[in-house]
């Protein structure tokens, strides 16, 4: 019985879907939740895959804009698909964060299997239009598209008050109805970064949002997040979730330590060879907390 029941366990993160689209459509029906992690080159790529290797599940890897534009979106796309060669579980690449219609074209004819429009910091009707561009264009490549509404917290986003970041209800409904976008990214409280206090999400406001739309939703901010608060949007609607600071930061911290330990002998291969390791335990650290039915 206890074989059973790990088995079932440990295949519901890795189950065959027709697409991406119908694995998220599947995800927020059955509240669970795809963990992303933002990657910058073949070094912490690598470290994402073998810790969803270990953990037996799938994952989807982002390239931030300025991470996509120095290795340019055709290098990515075959950079993932020569670690999906060796990969047990599927791999998405997806554009994070990308305020430019264009890179998200780019990334698109690149074979990219999801893209970011970010139109959150432009007004509501600005947003509109540059999402369905996007949405037009990925539409004959099957690539899904994902928008953002309300305000993610950090870098060089600045919030005044709550009425500032939370996403609108009814501006949600109206980007989701005149887009039919495949994902919403929606502020409800979490910030990107670290942050000196523990980021307090607006249940109140995801509920609202998920009765509003049928879309999966995605949480932004996945470091700074509790686990029981992970846990609790996903059973609220969140069908994905963005990783990305724990990854550098400790990919930078031990990068840094490591190169001080060997000054000028420091040889890259030898370097990395000590911080994939540290990448790779906190990556599979967020898979746990994401992954945890
Ligand atoms: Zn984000």
């Amino acid at each position: 019985m206890d074989t059973v029941i790990k088995s079932n366990i440990k295949t519901i993160y890795n189950q065959d879907y027709k697409s991406l689209k119908e694995l998220f459509i599947d995800y927020r029906a059955t509240q669970r939740c795809l963990p992303a992690f933002n990657v910058n080159d073949n070094y912490d790529l690598k470290a994402v895959v073998e810790a969803s290797d270990d953990m037996d599940t799938h994952v989807m890897v982002m390239t931030y804009p300025p991470v996509a534009e120095l290795n340019t979106t055709e290098v990515f796309r075959s950079l993932v698909d020569g670690f999906k060669k060796r990969s047990k579980n599927k791999i998405f690449l997806h554009l994070d964060h990308s305020t430019s219609v264009d890179l998200c074209k780019r990334a698109i004819d690149s074979g990219y299997d999801s893209v970011m429009i970010d139109g959150s910091q432009v007004s509501l009707e600005k947003n509109i239009k540059m999402t369905q561009e996007v949405v037009n264009y990925a539409a004959s490549a099957g690539v899904v598209v994902e928008a953002e509404i309300g305000k993610i917290m950090g870098r060089d986003v600045v919030v005044k008050s709550d009425n500032d970041f939370l996403a609108d209800v009814g501006e949600v409904k109206q980007l989701f109805e005149a887009t039919d976008v495949d994902l919403v990214a929606v502020g409800i409280g979490t910030a990107h970064g670290f942050t000196p206090t523990e980021p307090k999400i607006h249940f109140d406001r995801l509920q609202e949002i998920a009765e509003a739309i049928p879309a999966p939703l995605v949480l932004h901010g996945g470091t700074g997040i509790p686990d029981t608060d992970i846990q609790k949007s996903i059973c609220m609607g969140m069908s994905k979730i963005n990783i990305g600071t724990i990854v550098h930061n400790t990919y930078m911290k031990y990068a840094f330590e490591e190169m001080k330990k060997a000054g000028n002998d420091a040889y890259p291969p030898y370097v990395m060879k000590e911080v994939l390791p540290k990448i790779k335990n906190v990556v599979k650290d967020r898979l746990k907390a994401v992954n945890y039915k």
